[in-house]
């Protein structure tokens, strides 16, 4: 198997499967909406007591498979991250999605993550990639704003 095709399967499974499907009571969902695809998602974080630990992320929403690809695996690799590890790992999505292809995620780094290195050579679905990013950022912003 192409590691292409590996990564198309990949893909293909957190559609299926969507880690992290499903909104609880509370949190800090945040909403974010992408109208050059259509793709809709709302995302909450779930910090530990302390607030210094992300529990896991809970979203629901609709749209395409890079979108929601991109949740399901968000929620799968970065569950358990302390805040700034969590920070730091969103930056470097950020930047290896926004590279136009020059910079792929390294699977010992990004995990499964890695399968959407591919997105960024397609510049009108970096923001399908990023929406579930955008909103784990919003959401987690609220919920340290709340603690204070
Ligand atoms: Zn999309």
């Amino acid at each position: 198997m192409s590691l292409e095709s590996l990564y198309q399967q990949i893909i293909l499974d957190h559609n299926k499967r969507k880690v992290g499907f499903g909104l609880g009571d509370g949190g800090t969902p945040s909403h974010q909406y992408n109208p050059t695809c259509g793709d809709e998602l709302n995302l909450t974080v779930r910090l530990d007591p302390t607030g210094d630990i992300i529990t896991g992320f809970e979203w629901e929403g609709s749209g395409c498979s890079i979108s929601q690809a991109s949740a399901s695996l968000l929620s799968q690799e970065a569950a358990g991250m302390t805040v700034s590890e969590f920070t730091e790992f969103a930056d470097g999505f950020r930047e290896a999605m926004r590279s136009r292809g020059a910079i792929a995620l390294s699977e010992e780094e990004y995990g499964d993550l890695a399968a959407l290195s591919g997105v960024s050579k397609f510049v009108a679905r970096v923001k399908c990639a990023m929406l579930a990013w955008v909103a784990a950022e919003d959401s987690l912003a609220r919920a340290q704003d709340s603690l204070d």
